[in-house]
C-alpha cells in the first residue's frame, strides 16, 4: 500500500490551436477590464495578436522580461502596470515572461493568466525564482500560480528546432524527477508516465519537421502534464544541480536541464527501481540515461557543460556549493560520486544507466 496526500489548486486550462482567440474572453473570466501583458522583446509579433483579441481590455504591455527573474525589471514593470491602471496581468512566453508575470502578482494581487510558448512548465507551478545582486532565491507559494494558462499550439511553430528539443527535455526532467518524490500521489505518477511518453515521441519529429502541428499539439501537451508535475512535488538533484549550476555559471537553462539530465538520473537510478522501469518503458530501452542523452545530442545542443560554458575549475566550486545546502534525494548525496558526476556532464560522457 502506498499512502498519499490529493491535495490540488485549481487553474483553469484551455489547450487547443488558435486559443489566443479566447484571451479576451478568459480574461473577462478573471474581471480584466485593463489587461497589462509582460513578455521577452522577441514576441513582438504575439503582443499584437494578443491586443487584438483583448480589444478595450488591452491596457498596455511591457516587454522587458529577463531570464531568472531580476528584481530591478520587475520594479521597471510594476510601475509601468501601474501607471497603466492594470487590473489584471496576462504573460505571453516562456518561463522569464512568466516568471515576471508571477513577481508581479504577488506584489499586486492581481489575477494572472498565462499564454505559454516554450515547453519550460512555470505556468502550472506555484514556484518563482527571483534574482537580486546575482543571487537568485527560490520560493513556493499558492499566491504565485497563475488563475488560468491558454495552451495555443499555434504559439508553439516559432519555437526554434534546438530550443524545442531542450526545453522538452526541461519538462521531461520535471516528470522524471516526479516519478521519484516522496510527494508524489497517484494522479502524478500518470501524468509524469505519459508526459515522458508523449514528449519521447513527439519532440524528435518537432525537431526534423517543426511545422508539424500534431507533434506541436502533443509535445505541449506532454509539457502540460510534465509541467503539473513540477508544481505539485518537490524536486530533487536534478533541479538542485541545475540550479547550482545556472546560477554559479550563468548557463542557460533549457540548456543546461537537457545535458544534466541523463547524468542525475544515472545517478539515481540504482535506487529508484520503481522509475527506472517506467522510463524503460515509456523510452522502449534498457538504458533511458543514454536515451536521453541522445535525444540532446539529435537537438544539436551541448551534451556537455563546457560547452556550454562552464568553466573546469567549475566543478570543485559546484561542488562546494551543491553540499553547502543539502537536500532529500532518493540516493544519499556522496561527495566522491557527485564529484563524477559533474566531471562526466562536464565531459558530455555518454551515461551507461
Ligand atoms: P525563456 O522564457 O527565457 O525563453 C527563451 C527565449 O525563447 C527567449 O528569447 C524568448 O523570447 C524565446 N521564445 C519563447 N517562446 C518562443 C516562441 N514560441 N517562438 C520563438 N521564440 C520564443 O526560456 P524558458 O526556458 O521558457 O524559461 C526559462 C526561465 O523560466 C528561467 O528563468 C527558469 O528559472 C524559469 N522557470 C521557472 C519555472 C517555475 O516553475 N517557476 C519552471 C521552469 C522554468
Amino acid at each position: 500500500m502506498n499512502p498519499f496526500i490529493y491535495d490540488v489548486a485549481a487553474t483553469r486550462v484551455v489547450f487547443g490551436v488558435g486559443t489566443l482567440a479566447a484571451l479576451g474572453e478568459e480574461a473577462g473570466h478573471l474581471g480584466m477590464k485593463r489587461a497589462f501583458v509582460l513578455s521577452t522583446a522577441a514576441q513582438a509579433g504575439t503582443i499584437n495578436a494578443a491586443a487584438h483579441a483583448l480589444g478595450e481590455a488591452f491596457a498596455g504591455n511591457f516587454s522587458e522580461a529577463a531570464m531568472h527573474t531580476p528584481i530591478a525589471v520587475t520594479e521597471k514593470a510594476l510601475e509601468a502596470a501601474r501607471a497603466n491602471g492594470a487590473d489584471g496581468l496576462i504573460s505571453i512566453g516562456g518561463g522569464s515572461a512568466i516568471g515576471l508575470g508571477k513577481a508581479l502578482s504577488l506584489r499586486t494581487g492581481l489575477p494572472h493568466l498565462v499564454v505559454p510558448t516554450t515547453y519550460a512548465g512555470s505556468e502550472m507551478t506555484p514556484i518563482l525564482g527571483q534574482t537580486e545582486n546575482g543571487v537568485k532565491t527560490t520560493m513556493r507559494d499558492r499566491a504565485v500560480q497563475p488563475a488560468a494558462v491558454i495552451y495555443d499550439v499555434n504559439l508553439t511553430l516559432t519555437l526554434p528546432t534546438k530550443m524545442s528539443g531542450v526545453s522538452g527535455l526541461n519538462a521531461v526532467a520535471h516528470a522524471v524527477e516526479a516519478l521519484y518524490a516522496p510527494d508524489a500521489d497517484p494522479i502524478i505518477k500518470l501524468m509524469a508516465k505519459e508526459g515522458i511518453r508523449v514528449l519521447a515521441k513527439s519532440l524528435p519529429v518537432v525537431a526534423s519537421t517543426p511545422g508539424d502541428k500534431d507533434a506541436r499539439s502533443d509535445a505541449l501537451y506532454g509539457a502540460w502534464l510534465c509541467a503539473v508535475c513540477l508544481g505539485r512535488t518537490s524536486v530533487a538533484l536534478h533541479h538542485k544541480l541545475c540550479h547550482v549550476l545556472g546560477g554559479a555559471f550563468d548557463l542557460p537553462h533549457a540548456e543546461t536541464h537537457a545535458a544534466v539530465l541523463p547524468h542525475a538520473y544515472a545517478y539515481n537510478a540504482p535506487a529508484v527501481p520503481e522509475t527506472a522501469a517506467v522510463l524503460r518503458e515509456v523510452l522502449g530501452s534498457d538504458q533511458p540515461a543514454g536515451v536521453l542523452f541522445d535525444l540532446t545530442a539529435s537537438f544539436g545542443s551541448p551534451t556537455a557543460l563546457r560547452d556550454l560554458g562552464m568553466p573546469a575549475d567549475g566543478i570543485d566550486r559546484a561542488l562546494e556549493l551543491i553540499f553547502q545546502n543539502p537536500y532529500s534525494n532518493p540516493r544519499p548525496l556522496q561527495r566522491d560520486a557527485i564529484r563524477e558526476l559533474l566531471e562526466n556532464a562536464w565531459a558530455g560522457r555518454r551515461p551507461q544507466a
